[in-house]
């Protein structure tokens, strides 16, 4: 088994942290409701709420990797960090690499 570096993993899961505290700053910001009084006819009306829609699914998405990246970085240093979570075998180290908060292998994931 490739050994992890937990250092270059931390900074990795703190630089991704920054990344999607901005991302869901925008988005926060682009999915307030419309407000009544601006001058939309009924399809720009339903466009705008179509993107408020998916703006908050997107949101929901963010926080929800937020959180996995916050669990993941208060446990690189668990010895079974890196191991899956469902067969209990190492995750490819790419994985992590791009994906630190990876709980499970590929071959889990889906
Ligand atoms: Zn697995």
């Amino acid at each position: 088994m490739l050994t992890i570096d937990k250092d270059y993993i931390k900074n990795k899961i703190q630089n991704e942290l920054l990344i999607v505290k901005k991302e869901i700053k925008e988005l926060k910001e682009n999915s307030k409701p419309i407000t009544p009084d601006c001058i939309l006819d009924d399809i720009g009306r339903e466009e705008a709420m179509n993107e408020v829609r998916v703006n908050a699914q997107i949101l929901e998405k963010v926080e929800q990797r937020e959180k996995n990246l916050k669990y993941a970085l208060s446990h690189v240093n668990d010895k079974d960090f890196g191991t899956c979570i469902v067969c209990g075998e190492p995750i490819n180290i790419e994985r992590i690499m791009v994906r630190p908060e990876s709980v499970r292998c590929v071959r889990c994931a889906d």
